[in-house]
Parts: C-alpha cells; sequence; structure tokens
C-alpha cells in the first residue's frame, strides 16, 4: 500500500510543524511533557509517511527493523539510570553517524544516482561527500565521548604538540580528495570515499580525546548538533525533505544549546568546535595551596541549623543523582517550608552529567517549579541567605572558578554558596569533583562538612526536623 506524493509532503509538513512545537515545548518545565508528546507524534507521522511512501520496497523488512530496534531502544531507556543518561545520548548520536555515513556510501552505489549528469552529479557527490565527512566524525566522537562518560577511556584531555596544525592538514587533505573525487566517472571514486572516511574518523578520535574534565558537557550537545548536521546530510542525498528539516532543526538547537553551555562555562564557542579547549594552557602558573581548616557536623546539628534558620538554598549536584536523594529533600524542604522558611534550590546550568539533569531530577521528586532557581538568578540572593546545604555539588560551588587562575575552571560561573551566611556540604569525602579540581569552599571559616550518602543524610536530618 502506497500514499500519494502530495499526502507524503503534507504529512512531512504537518510532522516539521510537530518538531518545531516539540522544540518550543521543551523550553520549560511546564511545557516539556507536551513538547516530547508533539515530538512522538511527529516522529510516528514522519515515519509513517516515508514507509508508505511510493517507491520504498520491502516494507515488511522495515516494520521487523523497526519492531526491533524499538524493542532494543525500550528496554534501554527504562534500564538506564538518570546518572548514564548523558553516556546513552552520546552512543545514540554515533548511531546517527553511522547512518549518514552508510546511506552516503549506499546513495553512491546507487545505480539511479550513477546516471546522473553534469551539475545534478556535481551537486550529489558533494552531498554524500559532506554527508560521509560529517557523519564518521559524528560517529567515531560519539563512540570516544561515550567512552569518556562511561570511563573507558580516560577522561583527561589528550593534547600533543602541533595537533592543531595535524588538524588543519588532515582536513585540507579532506578538501583536496574531495576535488578529486568530484571529477571521477561511475563508481571509481570509491576509493577517494574510503580514505576521507578514515581520515574523518581519525579526527573524530582526536577531536573529543583533546576535550576533557569539566568540558564534557559541550561535547555532548556540540556532538547533537553534527548529528543533526549529518541527518541534514543524509536527507540531501536521500531527496528527504523531511529529513533536511528535522536535521537542521536538532543541528541547529545543538549549536544554540552548545553557546549556552560555553557562556555557562565562560569558554569560547570556536575553540569548543575546533576540540580540545579545557585542560590546558601550562602559562596559567601553580594551583593555590588549601588554606584553613575543615570542619564538620553530624545530622542532628545540622537539623538544629536548619531549625533557626529563615532562609535556605539548596545547591544540588551529580551526587543528588547518584544517591537518587531527591525524594527525602523534597520531604525536608516541605517540612521546612511548613515551619515558615524561606527554601529554595539553586540550579547550575552543567549541574550533574547532563544540561537539566537536576531539572529533570527534582521535577520527578514533584519539587514545584517556582522554587526552583537558576544560578544567574538567585546568585545575589546568597549573601542574605542563613543557609546553603551543597548535596552532591562540588565543581559548581568551587571559588576557584574566580579566582584561581592556575585552576582548569577558572572563568566558569559558579553558584556562590560562600557567601552564605553558613555553608553545609554534604558529600561522602574530601575527594574532588569531576574536573578533578581541590574544592577551598570546604576549607572556609562559615563551611561545615556533613559526611555520608546525601539520600541517607537527609533522611538522618529529617528525622531530627520532625522530632
Ligand atoms: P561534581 O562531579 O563536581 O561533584 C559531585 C560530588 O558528589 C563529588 O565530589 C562526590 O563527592 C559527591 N557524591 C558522589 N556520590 C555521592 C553520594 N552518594 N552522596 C553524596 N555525595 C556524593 O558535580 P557537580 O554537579 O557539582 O558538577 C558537575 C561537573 O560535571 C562539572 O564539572 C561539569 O562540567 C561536569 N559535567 C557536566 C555535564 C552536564 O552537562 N551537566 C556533563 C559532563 C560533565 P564524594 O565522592 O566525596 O561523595
Amino acid at each position: 500500500m502506497f500514499i500519494a506524493k502530495e499526502i507524503q509532503t503534507a504529512a512531512y509538513l504537518f510532522a516539521s510543524i510537530l518538531f518545531i512545537l516539540s522544540l518550543g515545548g521543551l523550553s520549560s518545565q511546564e511545557s516539556a511533557k507536551r513538547g516530547v508528546f508533539y515530538g512522538i507524534v511527529g516522529m510516528i507521522v514522519a515515519i509513517l509517511a516515508t514507509v508508505l511512501g511510493e517507491g520504498v520496497a520491502g516494507q515488511m523488512y522495515i516494520v521487523i527493523a523497526i519492531a526491533i530496534a524499538s524493542a532494543i531502544g525500550l528496554m534501554l531507556a527504562r534500564k538506564v539510570e538518570m546518572t548514564a543518561m548523558p553516556q546513552l545520548v552520546a552512543i545514540l548520536h554515533s548511531f546517527v553517524g553511522l547512518a549518514a555515513v552508510l546511506v552516503g556510501f549506499g546513495s553512491y552505489l546507487d545505480p539511479e544516482t550513477q546516471s546522473l549528469q553534469g551539475a545534478a552529479h556535481t551537486i550529489h557527490l558533494t552531498e554524500v561527500y559532506i554527508g560521509i565527512f560529517i557523519g564518521a566524525i559524528t560517529f567515531t566522537g560519539s563512540i570516544i565521548a561515550w567512552g569518556k562518560l562511561e570511563g573507558k577511556v580516560r577522561s583527561k584531555a589528550l593534547l600533543y604538540p602541533g595537533r592543531h596544525a595535524v588538524n588543519v592538514i588532515l582536513l585540507l587533505i579532506c578538501i583536496v580528495l574531495g576535488v578529486l573525487f568530484a571529477g571521477q566517472e561511475g563508481t571509481s571514486g570509491l576509493v577517494h570515499l574510503y580514505i576521507m572516511t578514515a581520515i574523518a574518523s581519525f579526527i573524530g578520535v582526536m577531536l573529543v580525546m583533546a576535550i576533557g574534565g569539566g568540558d564534557m558537557p559541550v561535547v555532548v550537545s556540540m556532538l547533537n548538533s553534527y548529528s543533526g548536521w549529518a541527518a541534514s546530510a543524509a536527507g540531501f542525498m536521500l531527496g528527504n525533505d523531511l529529513l533536511i528539516v528535522t536535521g537542521a532543526l536538532v543541528g541547529s538547537s545543538g549549536a544554540i544549546l552548545s553557546i549556552h553551555m560555553c557562556e555557562a562555562m565562560n569558554r569560547s564557542f570556536f575553540s569548543v568546535i575546533l576540540g580540545g579547549f579545557g585542560n590546558a594552557p601550562a602559562s596559567k602558573g601553580e594551583a593555590k595551596k588549601m588554606e584553613g581548616e575543615v570542619t564538620a557536623l553530624n545530622h542532628e546539628e545540622v537539623a538544629a541549623l536548619l531549625k533557626e534558620a529563615k532562609s535556605v538554598v539548596i545547591v544540588p549536584g551529580y551526587g543528588m543523582a547518584v544517591a537518587k536523594a531527591q525524594y527525602p529533600i523534597y520531604d525536608m524542604v516541605q517540612t521546612l517550608r511548613k515551619a515558615g522558611k524561606n527554601v529554595r534550590f539553586a540550579i547550575h546550568p552543567v549541574a550533574g552529567r547532563l544540561p537539566g539533569h537536576m531539572n529533570v531530577l527534582l521535577a520527578e521528586a514533584n519539587v514545584p517549579y517556582d522554587i526552583v532557581l537558576e544560578m544567574d538568578e538567585i546568585n545575589d540572593d546568597l549573601p542574605d541567605t542563613d543557609v546553603v546545604m551543597v548535596i552532591g555539588a562540588n565543581d559548581v560551588v568551587n571559588p576557584s572558578a574566580q579566582d584561581d587562575p592556575a585552576s582548569s575552571i577558572y572563568g566558569m560561573p559558579v553558584i556562590e554558596a560562600w557567601k552564605a551566611e553558613k555553608v553545609i556540604i554534604m558529600k561522602r569525602s574530601m575527594s574532588a569533583g569531576y574536573s578533578g579540581e581541590d574544592n577551598p569552599l570546604f576549607y572556609k571559616p562559615n563551611s561545615e562538612m556533613l559526611y555520608g550518602d546525601a539520600k541517607d543524610s537527609v533522611e538522618k536530618i529529617l528525622t531530627y526536623l520532625k522530632a
């Protein structure tokens, strides 16, 4: 059964509108669920319109493949922990990259495209070449990003002298190969494609290997953008308008997200897309020595502090996700609010391991949106705050980002927890955060440590608060 071309075009237009509405919905927490729903409907419409389109052969195989892939996808999505979400996203990006490479080779070898003549032929070859190039970079880059996030590849940046020059030379070789490729008849350009694919795959590996530590979040959103452009390129090769539009939406929204994240981390966007911008320069001098003494409180003492406080700000981080502490935290917040205290959350744009990580977890525990504030909205209130509770966060409250040029996170905007009257830091030990940097906040005279698993600690505090 096939649908007419006009109906397919209308369905594609409808799906494109749904994807745009979906992206719009995802821009705020209140409308995020609606956004996801639009996305799902749009994707179902898109798949149906494509599979039922004229000239598609072997629909039965496509349906079986979709069913198997959907079952695997469902199983993975149900199983994956929130803390492992970035890895999942990274590996999914690699699939898009691989798909673009395969579509590129398929499209090049397709006898129908062989018959193209003149400008149409050159344009097609250019699409194939660029599509495979972006796809291969996305494929290998995403696998390395997955490895780094999963701890299979060392997370420290791999920097070697002259790497930018090597990248530029490799890029130039690819351009020259591309020009030669465009002049080939029949399928004799296949060898050019193989060489370029190998070089692009190597560039993908090196680009992501060169990025380390606290800069990984940008890499994930950058690869998201690359995967969009790879899909768009595949759309050109297949002559599928919807794929072009959808790829461009993903590509540009990923790029906008990367720019926002670069701003949040005070990084230059261009040095990110060129690979390797963190963990860097030698000129910054020695790291500051930790000064002061570390003091700790027990759960009862923290509960007593909270009982006295009028205003409390909670800064959650990756440790909250690990401990799954969001539920008892919200219990504690409700108890404190009932006692008339002003309790709010302060969210750093890169707290956790993926953008919006903390917001998702707090929403899961039904924390009302109006008490969840962004870093920029709350930083000015911190000097007038009685108690800041840092729960499983580290880098995002590290003062070195403001005053230690030798720190790898220097320049990254942070939540200025130390400005509050009292800071309680809840974590299991004195170990460093994701960036590997020590945190002078722990040594400040107004800071107190509360050691232990975040969930366990919050539950204990809660018992004292309710007593
Ligand atoms: P950090 O990784 O800096 O710190 C998390 C802290 O949580 C650790 O110091 C750890 O200390 C503590 N912790 C771990 N498990 C528990 C537990 N069960 N109970 C209590 N504490 C626990 O996290 P932040 O959220 O502060 O900062 C995010 C970092 O991750 C930034 O450097 C950011 O750049 C990076 N990043 C962010 C991404 C994003 O998109 N948001 C993606 C990838 C990286 P201890 O072991 O002592 O308990």
